[in-house]
Protein backbone atom coordinates (compact mmCIF):
# COMPACT_ATOMS: atom_id res chain seq x y z
CA UNK A 1 0.00 0.00 0.00
CA UNK A 2 1.68 3.34 -1.18
CA UNK A 3 1.96 5.47 1.68
CA UNK A 4 -0.20 8.22 0.02
CA UNK A 5 -2.91 6.30 -0.25
CA UNK A 6 -5.33 7.82 2.83
CA UNK A 7 -7.74 6.45 5.13
CA UNK A 8 -7.93 2.69 4.02
CA UNK A 9 -9.88 0.62 5.92
CA UNK A 10 -9.50 -2.98 7.16
CA UNK A 11 -12.06 -4.84 9.16
CA UNK A 12 -11.23 -7.69 11.48
CA UNK A 13 -12.56 -9.14 15.15
CA UNK A 14 -12.60 -6.87 17.55
CA UNK A 15 -11.21 -8.31 20.28
CA UNK A 16 -10.27 -5.45 22.74
CA UNK A 17 -11.83 -3.00 23.30
CA UNK A 18 -10.23 0.88 23.16
CA UNK A 19 -8.93 3.80 20.97
CA UNK A 20 -5.44 4.10 19.89
CA UNK A 21 -3.53 6.14 17.11
CA UNK A 22 0.44 5.44 16.41
CA UNK A 23 3.17 4.27 14.13
CA UNK A 24 3.09 0.66 13.11
CA UNK A 25 5.33 -1.96 13.40
CA UNK A 26 5.37 -4.67 10.94
CA UNK A 27 6.77 -7.65 13.50
CA UNK A 28 7.40 -10.82 11.52
CA UNK A 29 9.69 -13.17 13.42
CA UNK A 30 11.32 -15.02 10.39
CA UNK A 31 11.22 -18.23 10.46
CA UNK A 32 14.62 -19.99 12.01
CA UNK A 33 16.15 -22.03 8.73
CA UNK A 34 16.77 -25.77 10.30
CA UNK A 35 19.47 -27.79 8.84
CA UNK A 36 19.43 -31.22 8.45
CA UNK A 37 23.09 -31.65 9.32
CA UNK A 38 24.46 -34.98 10.94
CA UNK A 39 27.06 -34.61 13.60
CA UNK A 40 29.99 -36.87 15.31
CA UNK A 41 30.02 -35.81 18.53
CA UNK A 42 26.74 -36.61 20.29
CA UNK A 43 27.41 -35.78 23.85
CA UNK A 44 28.72 -31.95 22.85
CA UNK A 45 25.09 -32.53 21.01
CA UNK A 46 22.92 -33.29 23.93
CA UNK A 47 25.12 -30.90 26.24
CA UNK A 48 23.95 -28.27 23.91
CA UNK A 49 20.70 -29.33 24.04
CA UNK A 50 20.60 -29.14 27.58
CA UNK A 51 21.71 -25.41 27.49
CA UNK A 52 19.47 -24.47 25.10
CA UNK A 53 16.53 -25.92 27.17
CA UNK A 54 17.72 -24.27 30.42
CA UNK A 55 18.02 -20.81 28.50
CA UNK A 56 14.55 -21.19 27.06
CA UNK A 57 13.07 -21.71 30.40
CA UNK A 58 15.29 -19.22 31.80
CA UNK A 59 13.80 -16.39 29.32
CA UNK A 60 10.24 -17.91 29.76
CA UNK A 61 10.14 -17.79 33.50
CA UNK A 62 11.24 -13.82 33.34
CA UNK A 63 8.42 -13.89 31.08
CA UNK A 64 6.39 -15.62 33.35
CA UNK A 65 7.15 -12.85 36.20
CA UNK A 66 6.57 -10.09 34.13
CA UNK A 67 3.25 -11.44 33.23
CA UNK A 68 2.13 -11.78 37.01
CA UNK A 69 2.99 -7.96 37.56
CA UNK A 70 0.63 -7.12 34.83
CA UNK A 71 -1.78 -9.92 34.85
CA UNK A 72 -1.75 -11.90 37.96
CA UNK A 73 -0.72 -15.15 38.65
CA UNK A 74 -3.77 -17.30 36.89
CA UNK A 75 -3.28 -15.66 33.68
CA UNK A 76 -0.11 -15.88 33.60
CA UNK A 77 -0.76 -19.57 33.61
CA UNK A 78 0.05 -19.67 30.44
CA UNK A 79 3.74 -19.04 30.34
CA UNK A 80 3.92 -22.03 33.80
CA UNK A 81 2.57 -24.18 31.04
CA UNK A 82 4.76 -23.87 28.47
CA UNK A 83 8.10 -24.36 31.08
CA UNK A 84 6.39 -27.30 32.12
CA UNK A 85 6.32 -28.45 28.10
CA UNK A 86 9.94 -27.88 28.53
CA UNK A 87 10.52 -29.74 31.44
CA UNK A 88 8.04 -32.71 29.86
CA UNK A 89 10.44 -35.96 30.57
CA UNK A 90 8.68 -38.11 27.40
CA UNK A 91 9.11 -35.14 24.86
CA UNK A 92 12.46 -34.93 26.03
CA UNK A 93 13.43 -38.04 25.99
CA UNK A 94 12.43 -38.97 22.57
CA UNK A 95 14.40 -35.85 21.38
CA UNK A 96 17.76 -37.19 22.75
CA UNK A 97 17.20 -40.87 21.61
CA UNK A 98 16.39 -39.78 18.44
CA UNK A 99 19.75 -37.33 18.29
CA UNK A 100 21.91 -40.14 19.26
CA UNK A 101 20.04 -42.68 16.54
CA UNK A 102 19.90 -40.40 13.62
CA UNK A 103 22.98 -38.40 14.47
CA UNK A 104 21.45 -35.03 13.55
CA UNK A 105 21.75 -31.47 14.76
CA UNK A 106 19.66 -31.21 17.55
CA UNK A 107 17.67 -28.00 15.99
CA UNK A 108 16.50 -30.80 13.52
CA UNK A 109 15.37 -33.10 15.68
CA UNK A 110 13.20 -30.47 17.77
CA UNK A 111 11.59 -28.96 14.97
CA UNK A 112 10.29 -32.11 13.72
CA UNK A 113 9.30 -33.78 17.21
CA UNK A 114 7.64 -30.81 18.53
CA UNK A 115 6.11 -29.65 14.41
CA UNK A 116 4.51 -33.30 15.37
CA UNK A 117 1.98 -31.78 18.30
CA UNK A 118 1.43 -28.90 16.29
CA UNK A 119 0.72 -30.27 13.36
CA UNK A 120 -1.62 -32.52 14.50
CA UNK A 121 -3.46 -29.59 16.29
CA UNK A 122 -3.74 -27.59 13.20
CA UNK A 123 -5.69 -30.47 11.50
CA UNK A 124 -8.07 -30.01 14.13
CA UNK A 125 -11.48 -28.31 13.18
CA UNK A 126 -11.42 -26.59 16.96
CA UNK A 127 -10.27 -22.78 16.32
CA UNK A 128 -8.74 -23.26 19.83
CA UNK A 129 -7.02 -26.26 18.97
CA UNK A 130 -5.09 -24.56 15.91
CA UNK A 131 -4.53 -21.17 18.39
CA UNK A 132 -2.78 -23.47 21.05
CA UNK A 133 -0.65 -24.67 18.07
CA UNK A 134 0.30 -21.20 17.84
CA UNK A 135 2.23 -21.84 21.74
CA UNK A 136 3.82 -24.98 21.11
CA UNK A 137 4.75 -22.84 17.86
CA UNK A 138 6.43 -20.15 19.91
CA UNK A 139 8.80 -22.88 21.99
CA UNK A 140 9.99 -24.72 19.23
CA UNK A 141 11.07 -21.49 17.96
CA UNK A 142 12.50 -20.69 20.84
CA UNK A 143 14.48 -23.51 21.58
CA UNK A 144 15.78 -23.80 18.40
CA UNK A 145 16.85 -19.88 18.63
CA UNK A 146 18.90 -20.85 22.08
CA UNK A 147 20.46 -23.56 19.95
CA UNK A 148 21.56 -21.53 17.23
CA UNK A 149 22.70 -19.22 20.59
CA UNK A 150 21.07 -16.01 18.97
CA UNK A 151 19.34 -13.44 20.96
CA UNK A 152 15.17 -13.35 20.87
CA UNK A 153 14.20 -10.55 19.63
CA UNK A 154 10.85 -9.08 20.42
CA UNK A 155 12.22 -5.62 21.09
CA UNK A 156 10.71 -2.60 19.67
CA UNK A 157 10.45 0.81 19.13
CA UNK A 158 8.21 2.05 22.24
CA UNK A 159 4.56 3.54 21.47
CA UNK A 160 3.48 1.66 18.29
CA UNK A 161 1.12 -0.27 17.38
CA UNK A 162 2.27 -3.63 16.74
CA UNK A 163 1.26 -5.40 13.31
CA UNK A 164 1.86 -9.27 12.85
CA UNK A 165 0.73 -12.05 11.26
CA UNK A 166 -0.14 -14.32 14.91
CA UNK A 167 0.57 -12.87 17.56
CA UNK A 168 2.32 -15.48 20.40
CA UNK A 169 0.79 -15.18 24.44
CA UNK A 170 4.94 -14.23 25.36
CA UNK A 171 5.07 -11.32 22.82
CA UNK A 172 1.95 -10.02 24.05
CA UNK A 173 2.90 -9.70 27.49
CA UNK A 174 6.69 -8.91 26.32
CA UNK A 175 5.74 -5.64 23.90
CA UNK A 176 3.75 -4.18 26.64
CA UNK A 177 7.58 -2.98 27.96
CA UNK A 178 7.71 -1.00 25.34
CA UNK A 179 4.04 0.48 25.91
CA UNK A 180 2.67 -1.10 22.77
CA UNK A 181 -1.17 1.25 21.79
CA UNK A 182 -2.57 -1.67 20.08
CA UNK A 183 -2.26 -5.03 18.45
CA UNK A 184 -3.11 -6.18 14.74
CA UNK A 185 -2.72 -9.62 13.46
CA UNK A 186 -3.94 -11.59 10.03
CA UNK A 187 -5.06 -14.13 12.08
CA UNK A 188 -6.44 -14.92 15.96
CA UNK A 189 -9.92 -14.71 16.79
CA UNK A 190 -11.73 -13.68 20.41
CA UNK A 191 -10.82 -16.91 22.56
CA UNK A 192 -7.36 -16.90 21.12
CA UNK A 193 -4.78 -16.46 24.44
CA UNK A 194 -3.46 -12.76 22.60
CA UNK A 195 -6.81 -11.72 22.59
CA UNK A 196 -8.20 -12.57 25.94
CA UNK A 197 -4.55 -11.24 27.16
CA UNK A 198 -4.63 -7.89 25.57
CA UNK A 199 -8.20 -7.20 26.72
CA UNK A 200 -6.61 -7.97 30.08
CA UNK A 201 -3.93 -5.32 29.58
CA UNK A 202 -6.40 -3.29 28.33
CA UNK A 203 -4.29 -2.63 25.01
CA UNK A 204 -6.87 -2.93 22.19
CA UNK A 205 -6.52 -5.28 19.59
CA UNK A 206 -8.10 -6.18 16.11
CA UNK A 207 -7.31 -9.35 14.68
CA UNK A 208 -8.08 -11.67 12.54
CA UNK A 209 -7.76 -9.33 9.85
CA UNK A 210 -5.91 -11.46 7.00
CA UNK A 211 -4.25 -9.30 4.94
CA UNK A 212 -3.18 -6.49 7.67
CA UNK A 213 0.78 -7.38 7.08
CA UNK A 214 0.10 -7.05 3.17
CA UNK A 215 -1.41 -3.94 3.25
CA UNK A 216 0.36 -2.16 6.25
CA UNK A 217 4.00 -0.94 6.35
CA UNK A 218 6.49 -0.04 8.85
CA UNK A 219 5.88 3.69 9.84
CA UNK A 220 2.12 3.87 8.48
CA UNK A 221 0.29 5.87 11.11
CA UNK A 222 -2.50 3.84 12.57
CA UNK A 223 -5.87 4.44 14.18
CA UNK A 224 -6.86 1.10 15.69
CA UNK A 225 -10.38 0.88 16.85
CA UNK A 226 -11.27 -1.82 19.25
CA UNK A 227 -14.60 -1.05 19.29
CA UNK A 228 -16.27 -1.61 15.71
CA UNK A 229 -13.20 -3.93 14.83
CA UNK A 230 -11.69 -1.54 12.45
CA UNK A 231 -7.83 -0.44 11.30
CA UNK A 232 -7.79 2.56 8.75
CA UNK A 233 -3.99 3.25 7.86
CA UNK A 234 -2.73 6.71 7.00
CA UNK A 235 -5.87 8.84 8.44
CA UNK A 236 -6.54 12.41 6.77
CA UNK A 237 -6.43 15.09 8.79
CA UNK A 238 -10.07 15.20 9.28
CA UNK A 239 -9.88 11.17 9.97
CA UNK A 240 -7.47 11.47 12.69
CA UNK A 241 -9.06 14.73 14.41
CA UNK A 242 -12.48 12.99 14.91
CA UNK A 243 -10.30 10.14 16.39
CA UNK A 244 -8.48 12.01 19.03
CA UNK A 245 -11.87 13.96 19.94
CA UNK A 246 -13.05 10.36 20.98
CA UNK A 247 -10.36 9.60 22.62
CA UNK A 248 -10.45 12.50 24.68
CA UNK A 249 -14.15 11.77 25.25
CA UNK A 250 -13.41 8.26 26.06
CA UNK A 251 -10.92 9.40 28.93
CA UNK A 252 -12.96 11.89 30.67
CA UNK A 253 -15.99 9.03 30.26
CA UNK A 254 -14.04 6.31 31.97
CA UNK A 255 -13.18 8.80 34.95
CA UNK A 256 -16.47 9.45 35.20
CA UNK A 257 -17.96 5.74 35.12
CA UNK A 258 -15.60 4.88 37.54
CA UNK A 259 -16.65 7.13 40.18
CA UNK A 260 -20.38 5.14 39.99
CA UNK A 261 -18.43 2.05 40.23
CA UNK A 262 -19.82 1.37 44.29
CA UNK A 263 -22.99 3.66 43.26
CA UNK A 264 -26.20 1.48 42.70
CA UNK A 265 -28.17 1.82 39.56
CA UNK A 266 -31.20 3.68 40.48
CA UNK A 267 -33.13 5.97 38.74
CA UNK A 268 -33.57 9.48 40.13
CA UNK A 269 -36.93 8.42 41.65
CA UNK A 270 -35.06 5.71 43.76
CA UNK A 271 -35.76 2.63 41.25
CA UNK A 272 -33.52 -0.19 41.61
CA UNK A 273 -32.43 -1.86 38.80
CA UNK A 274 -30.03 -5.05 39.10
CA UNK A 275 -27.26 -5.11 36.85
CA UNK A 276 -26.02 -8.29 36.34
CA UNK A 277 -23.70 -9.99 33.78
CA UNK A 278 -23.85 -12.14 31.02
CA UNK A 279 -20.45 -14.44 31.02
CA UNK A 280 -19.40 -16.60 27.69
CA UNK A 281 -15.93 -17.00 28.63
CA UNK A 282 -14.19 -17.83 32.09
CA UNK A 283 -11.80 -15.49 31.56
CA UNK A 284 -14.79 -12.85 31.85
CA UNK A 285 -14.87 -13.48 35.65
CA UNK A 286 -12.78 -10.68 36.20
CA UNK A 287 -13.97 -8.02 34.23
CA UNK A 288 -17.71 -8.93 35.90
CA UNK A 289 -15.96 -7.96 39.47
CA UNK A 290 -14.06 -5.03 37.83
CA UNK A 291 -17.37 -3.80 36.98
CA UNK A 292 -19.22 -4.58 40.12
CA UNK A 293 -22.14 -6.96 38.41
CA UNK A 294 -24.77 -7.77 40.81
CA UNK A 295 -24.52 -11.78 40.11
CA UNK A 296 -24.28 -13.64 36.77
CA UNK A 297 -27.73 -13.53 34.72
CA UNK A 298 -26.17 -15.71 31.81
CA UNK A 299 -23.90 -18.65 31.53
CA UNK A 300 -24.18 -19.71 27.96
CA UNK A 301 -22.24 -23.10 28.79
CA UNK A 302 -22.40 -24.45 25.51
CA UNK A 303 -19.76 -21.79 25.09
CA UNK A 304 -18.22 -21.96 28.37
CA UNK A 305 -17.43 -25.74 26.83
CA UNK A 306 -16.61 -24.82 23.48
CA UNK A 307 -12.70 -25.16 23.00
CA UNK A 308 -13.06 -28.32 24.19
CA UNK A 309 -13.16 -31.48 21.56
CA UNK A 310 -15.64 -33.67 23.78
CA UNK A 311 -18.36 -33.34 25.50
CA UNK A 312 -17.42 -32.28 29.09
CA UNK A 313 -18.78 -35.11 31.59
CA UNK A 314 -20.63 -34.32 34.81
CA UNK A 315 -17.37 -34.08 36.90
CA UNK A 316 -15.80 -31.74 34.18
CA UNK A 317 -19.15 -29.49 34.23
CA UNK A 318 -18.81 -29.78 38.03
CA UNK A 319 -15.65 -28.31 39.04
CA UNK A 320 -16.53 -25.43 36.37
CA UNK A 321 -19.67 -24.71 37.84
CA UNK A 322 -18.65 -25.10 41.75
CA UNK A 323 -15.64 -22.73 40.84
CA UNK A 324 -18.13 -20.50 38.98
CA UNK A 325 -20.78 -20.23 42.31
CA UNK A 326 -17.67 -20.01 44.64
CA UNK A 327 -15.96 -16.84 42.99
CA UNK A 328 -19.51 -14.85 42.43
CA UNK A 329 -20.85 -15.69 46.26
CA UNK A 330 -22.69 -14.55 48.09
CA UNK A 331 -23.95 -13.08 44.87
CA UNK A 332 -26.49 -15.11 42.02
CA UNK A 333 -25.13 -16.93 39.12
CA UNK A 334 -27.46 -18.25 36.67
CA UNK A 335 -26.56 -21.20 34.55
CA UNK A 336 -28.00 -21.91 31.62
CA UNK A 337 -28.76 -25.48 30.33
CA UNK A 338 -26.70 -25.96 27.04
CA UNK A 339 -28.60 -24.05 24.35
CA UNK A 340 -26.65 -26.41 21.83
CA UNK A 341 -28.06 -26.68 17.81
CA UNK A 342 -29.07 -23.38 16.12
CA UNK A 343 -26.00 -21.42 15.37
CA UNK A 344 -24.17 -23.22 18.21
CA UNK A 345 -22.30 -26.56 17.41
CA UNK A 346 -23.90 -29.78 18.59
CA UNK A 347 -22.37 -32.69 19.42
CA UNK A 348 -23.26 -34.40 16.21
CA UNK A 349 -22.30 -33.40 12.48
CA UNK A 350 -26.21 -33.06 12.06
CA UNK A 351 -27.38 -31.14 8.84
CA UNK A 352 -30.80 -29.76 9.73
CA UNK A 353 -32.35 -27.99 6.92
CA UNK A 354 -33.62 -25.28 9.07
CA UNK A 355 -31.23 -25.48 12.47
CA UNK A 356 -32.69 -22.64 13.88
CA UNK A 357 -36.22 -24.17 13.88
CA UNK A 358 -34.76 -27.71 14.54
CA UNK A 359 -32.73 -29.68 16.85
CA UNK A 360 -31.93 -26.90 19.76
CA UNK A 361 -32.06 -26.09 23.36
CA UNK A 362 -34.41 -28.19 25.13
CA UNK A 363 -35.32 -29.81 22.42
CA UNK A 364 -32.25 -32.10 22.18
CA UNK A 365 -31.69 -31.92 26.00
CA UNK A 366 -34.53 -33.95 26.70
CA UNK A 367 -33.93 -36.40 23.77
CA UNK A 368 -30.91 -37.17 25.43
CA UNK A 369 -31.93 -37.59 29.03
CA UNK A 370 -28.19 -38.94 30.04
CA UNK A 371 -26.35 -35.65 28.81
CA UNK A 372 -29.20 -33.34 29.72
CA UNK A 373 -29.19 -35.33 33.54
CA UNK A 374 -24.87 -35.19 33.61
CA UNK A 375 -25.79 -31.56 33.41
CA UNK A 376 -28.44 -31.23 35.77
CA UNK A 377 -26.37 -33.24 38.85
CA UNK A 378 -23.80 -31.17 38.51
CA UNK A 379 -25.48 -28.25 38.69
CA UNK A 380 -27.29 -29.66 41.60
CA UNK A 381 -24.06 -30.69 43.10
CA UNK A 382 -22.32 -27.13 42.59
CA UNK A 383 -25.40 -25.64 44.11
CA UNK A 384 -24.65 -26.23 47.93
CA UNK A 385 -24.03 -22.68 48.43
CA UNK A 386 -27.74 -21.87 47.66
CA UNK A 387 -26.10 -19.37 44.74
CA UNK A 388 -27.20 -21.08 41.60
CA UNK A 389 -30.48 -20.25 39.74
CA UNK A 390 -30.77 -23.29 36.54
CA UNK A 391 -32.61 -22.00 33.16
CA UNK A 392 -33.98 -23.35 30.88
CA UNK A 393 -33.33 -22.84 27.04
CA UNK A 394 -35.92 -22.73 24.33
CA UNK A 395 -38.55 -23.69 25.64
CA UNK A 396 -41.89 -24.11 23.75
CA UNK A 397 -44.49 -26.08 25.47
CA UNK A 398 -45.27 -26.76 29.03
CA UNK A 399 -44.75 -30.07 28.60
CA UNK A 400 -41.05 -29.37 28.23
CA UNK A 401 -41.44 -27.86 32.01
CA UNK A 402 -42.71 -30.28 33.25
CA UNK A 403 -40.30 -33.29 31.50
CA UNK A 404 -37.58 -30.93 32.69
CA UNK A 405 -38.70 -30.83 36.54
CA UNK A 406 -38.95 -34.59 35.89
CA UNK A 407 -35.41 -35.25 35.48
CA UNK A 408 -34.28 -32.42 38.28
CA UNK A 409 -36.27 -34.51 40.93
CA UNK A 410 -34.74 -37.87 39.76
CA UNK A 411 -31.16 -36.48 39.75
CA UNK A 412 -32.33 -35.14 43.19
CA UNK A 413 -33.15 -38.41 44.38
CA UNK A 414 -30.24 -40.12 42.91
CA UNK A 415 -27.76 -37.57 44.50
CA UNK A 416 -29.47 -37.70 47.93
CA UNK A 417 -29.32 -41.78 48.00
CA UNK A 418 -25.25 -41.23 47.08
CA UNK A 419 -25.29 -38.77 50.09
CA UNK A 420 -24.15 -35.86 48.00
CA UNK A 421 -25.02 -32.30 49.32
CA UNK A 422 -27.44 -29.36 46.76
CA UNK A 423 -29.67 -27.02 47.12
CA UNK A 424 -33.40 -28.65 47.35
CA UNK A 425 -34.88 -25.45 46.17
CA UNK A 426 -32.50 -25.18 43.41
CA UNK A 427 -34.51 -22.29 41.18
CA UNK A 428 -35.53 -23.45 37.98
CA UNK A 429 -36.39 -20.47 35.48
CA UNK A 430 -37.41 -20.47 31.64
CA UNK A 431 -35.86 -18.26 28.85
CA UNK A 432 -38.52 -16.91 26.92
CA UNK A 433 -37.63 -16.96 23.65
CA UNK A 434 -39.87 -18.12 21.25
CA UNK A 435 -43.59 -16.38 20.75
CA UNK A 436 -45.54 -19.49 21.82
CA UNK A 437 -43.92 -19.12 25.91
CA UNK A 438 -44.07 -15.12 25.33
CA UNK A 439 -48.04 -15.74 24.87
CA UNK A 440 -47.92 -17.94 27.27
CA UNK A 441 -46.18 -15.78 30.33
CA UNK A 442 -48.68 -16.46 32.86
CA UNK A 443 -48.43 -20.44 32.80
CA UNK A 444 -44.92 -20.26 32.34
CA UNK A 445 -44.59 -18.11 35.13
CA UNK A 446 -46.58 -20.01 37.27
CA UNK A 447 -44.63 -22.96 36.71
CA UNK A 448 -40.99 -21.47 37.25
CA UNK A 449 -39.25 -19.75 39.52
CA UNK A 450 -37.84 -17.17 36.90
CA UNK A 451 -38.27 -15.66 33.70
CA UNK A 452 -35.74 -14.42 31.51
CA UNK A 453 -36.76 -12.56 28.20
CA UNK A 454 -34.27 -13.40 25.49
CA UNK A 455 -34.62 -11.38 22.64
CA UNK A 456 -31.94 -12.41 20.15
CA UNK A 457 -34.44 -15.31 19.66
CA UNK A 458 -37.45 -13.68 20.67
CA UNK A 459 -36.74 -10.83 17.61
CA UNK A 460 -35.75 -13.77 15.70
CA UNK A 461 -38.69 -15.79 15.96
CA UNK A 462 -41.54 -13.20 16.51
CA UNK A 463 -40.62 -11.45 13.12
CA UNK A 464 -39.26 -14.40 11.50
CA UNK A 465 -36.06 -12.86 10.89
CA UNK A 466 -32.49 -14.69 10.97
CA UNK A 467 -30.60 -12.86 13.29
CA UNK A 468 -27.40 -13.59 11.37
CA UNK A 469 -28.51 -12.84 8.00
CA UNK A 470 -27.12 -9.53 6.91
CA UNK A 471 -29.09 -9.70 3.88
CA UNK A 472 -32.51 -9.14 6.28
CA UNK A 473 -31.17 -7.61 8.85
CA UNK A 474 -33.05 -3.93 8.58
CA UNK A 475 -36.04 -5.83 9.44
CA UNK A 476 -34.45 -7.29 12.70
CA UNK A 477 -36.09 -4.72 14.86
CA UNK A 478 -36.05 -5.04 18.88
CA UNK A 479 -38.74 -1.83 18.54
CA UNK A 480 -41.04 -3.52 16.38
CA UNK A 481 -44.68 -3.26 18.65
CA UNK A 482 -45.24 -7.23 18.85
CA UNK A 483 -41.88 -7.02 20.66
CA UNK A 484 -42.44 -4.11 22.76
CA UNK A 485 -45.55 -5.87 23.68
CA UNK A 486 -44.44 -9.11 24.62
CA UNK A 487 -41.94 -7.96 26.79
CA UNK A 488 -44.72 -5.56 28.23
CA UNK A 489 -46.76 -8.90 28.61
CA UNK A 490 -43.95 -11.22 29.98
CA UNK A 491 -43.49 -8.51 32.91
CA UNK A 492 -46.55 -8.03 33.74
CA UNK A 493 -47.45 -11.65 34.04
CA UNK A 494 -44.36 -12.64 35.90
CA UNK A 495 -44.70 -9.86 38.23
CA UNK A 496 -48.11 -10.95 39.04
CA UNK A 497 -46.98 -14.26 39.78
CA UNK A 498 -44.41 -12.68 42.24
CA UNK A 499 -41.40 -14.16 39.88
CA UNK A 500 -38.39 -12.21 39.02
CA UNK A 501 -38.24 -11.14 35.50
CA UNK A 502 -34.74 -10.39 33.64
CA UNK A 503 -34.18 -9.44 30.15
CA UNK A 504 -30.30 -10.75 28.63
CA UNK A 505 -30.34 -10.56 25.18
CA UNK A 506 -28.35 -7.77 23.37
CA UNK A 507 -31.31 -5.22 23.64
CA UNK A 508 -30.53 -5.11 27.46
CA UNK A 509 -27.22 -3.66 26.19
CA UNK A 510 -28.86 -0.62 23.81
CA UNK A 511 -28.78 2.97 25.78
CA UNK A 512 -31.81 3.43 23.93
CA UNK A 513 -33.65 1.01 24.69
CA UNK A 514 -32.93 1.52 28.84
CA UNK A 515 -35.53 3.74 29.80
CA UNK A 516 -38.27 1.63 28.00
CA UNK A 517 -37.45 -1.45 29.66
CA UNK A 518 -37.10 0.04 32.96
CA UNK A 519 -40.51 1.60 31.92
CA UNK A 520 -41.51 -2.01 31.11
CA UNK A 521 -41.49 -2.92 34.09
CA UNK A 522 -38.29 -4.99 34.06
CA UNK A 523 -36.09 -4.63 37.35
CA UNK A 524 -33.43 -6.84 36.42
CA UNK A 525 -31.07 -6.82 33.16
CA UNK A 526 -28.03 -9.08 32.05
CA UNK A 527 -25.34 -7.75 29.59
CA UNK A 528 -21.80 -7.58 29.02
CA UNK A 529 -19.81 -6.75 32.05
CA UNK A 530 -18.23 -3.89 29.64
CA UNK A 531 -21.64 -2.34 29.33
CA UNK A 532 -22.92 -2.17 32.89
CA UNK A 533 -20.83 1.50 34.09
CA UNK A 534 -22.74 3.19 30.56
CA UNK A 535 -25.89 1.59 31.44
CA UNK A 536 -25.90 2.03 35.15
CA UNK A 537 -25.43 6.12 34.33
CA UNK A 538 -28.27 5.96 32.20
CA UNK A 539 -30.40 4.25 34.72
CA UNK A 540 -29.31 7.17 37.08
CA UNK A 541 -29.70 9.75 34.54
CA UNK A 542 -33.75 9.06 34.29
CA UNK A 543 -36.48 8.95 36.60
CA UNK A 544 -38.64 5.85 36.81
CA UNK A 545 -42.22 7.95 36.48
CA UNK A 546 -40.99 9.86 33.04
CA UNK A 547 -39.92 5.76 31.95
CA UNK A 548 -43.49 4.28 32.64
CA UNK A 549 -45.17 7.23 30.56
CA UNK A 550 -42.44 6.55 27.77
CA UNK A 551 -43.05 3.20 27.55
CA UNK A 552 -46.78 3.60 28.10
CA UNK A 553 -47.03 5.57 25.01
CA UNK A 554 -44.82 3.55 22.94
CA UNK A 555 -47.14 0.63 23.81
CA UNK A 556 -49.56 2.73 21.71
CA UNK A 557 -47.67 3.28 19.07
CA UNK A 558 -48.20 1.34 15.71
CA UNK A 559 -44.68 0.88 13.98
CA UNK A 560 -41.37 0.23 15.04
CA UNK A 561 -40.35 4.23 13.34
CA UNK A 562 -42.20 5.37 15.52
CA UNK A 563 -41.53 3.99 18.40
CA UNK A 564 -37.79 4.29 17.27
CA UNK A 565 -38.84 7.76 16.89
CA UNK A 566 -40.00 8.27 20.52
CA UNK A 567 -36.97 6.27 22.43
CA UNK A 568 -34.44 8.55 20.42
CA UNK A 569 -36.71 11.69 21.37
CA UNK A 570 -36.49 10.51 25.28
CA UNK A 571 -32.95 9.71 25.00
CA UNK A 572 -31.69 13.33 23.15
CA UNK A 573 -33.68 15.37 25.83
CA UNK A 574 -32.66 13.24 29.19
CA UNK A 575 -29.85 11.25 28.64
CA UNK A 576 -27.82 12.40 25.77
CA UNK A 577 -26.40 15.26 27.75
CA UNK A 578 -25.37 12.77 30.64
CA UNK A 579 -23.91 10.48 29.18
CA UNK A 580 -21.31 10.47 26.11
CA UNK A 581 -22.26 8.06 23.50
CA UNK A 582 -19.53 7.63 21.65
CA UNK A 583 -21.55 5.64 18.91
C1 LIG B 1 -31.26 -14.61 23.60
O1 LIG B 1 -31.77 -15.35 22.76
O2 LIG B 1 -31.60 -13.43 23.76
C2 LIG B 1 -30.20 -15.11 24.49
C3 LIG B 1 -29.75 -14.38 25.49
O3 LIG B 1 -29.68 -16.32 24.22
P1 LIG B 1 -28.59 -16.62 23.05
O4 LIG B 1 -28.12 -15.29 22.53
O5 LIG B 1 -27.53 -17.43 23.70
O6 LIG B 1 -29.39 -17.39 22.05
MG1 LIG C 1 -31.42 -17.44 22.83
Amino acid sequence: MSSKEKNIILNGIAAASGISIAKAHVFSKQKELVSEETIQDVDEAINNLEIALEQSKKELRKIFSLAVDKLGEKRAAIFEAQIMILDDPILISTIKERIKKEKRVPEFIVDSEISKYTHLMNLADESYMKERSHDIEDIKSRIIKNLKKKKWKSRIANDVIVVTTNLSPSDTVLFTRMNVKGYVTDFGGLTSHAAILARSLNIPAVLGVHDATNKIQEDDELIIDGYKGIVIVNPDEETKNEYLLKIEKLHSYDEELNKLKDLPAQTIDGKIIKLLANLDLIEELEFISQNCAKGIGLVRTEQLFNHLDYFPDEEEQYLTYKDLAEKIYPEIVTIRAFDIGGDKVLPVDLHEPNPFLGWRGIRLLLDNPELFKSQIRAVLRASEHKNIFFMIPMVTALEEVRETKLLIEQCKKELKSEKKNFDKHLPVGLMIEVPSAAAMAKEFAEESDFLSIGTNDLIQYTLAVDRGNEIVSKLYQEFHPSIVRFINHISTEGKKNGKQVSLCGEMAADPFATPLLVGLGLESLSISPSIIPQIKKIIRSISFKEAKELANKCLTLKTEKEINEALHHFYNKKIKDQIKNLY
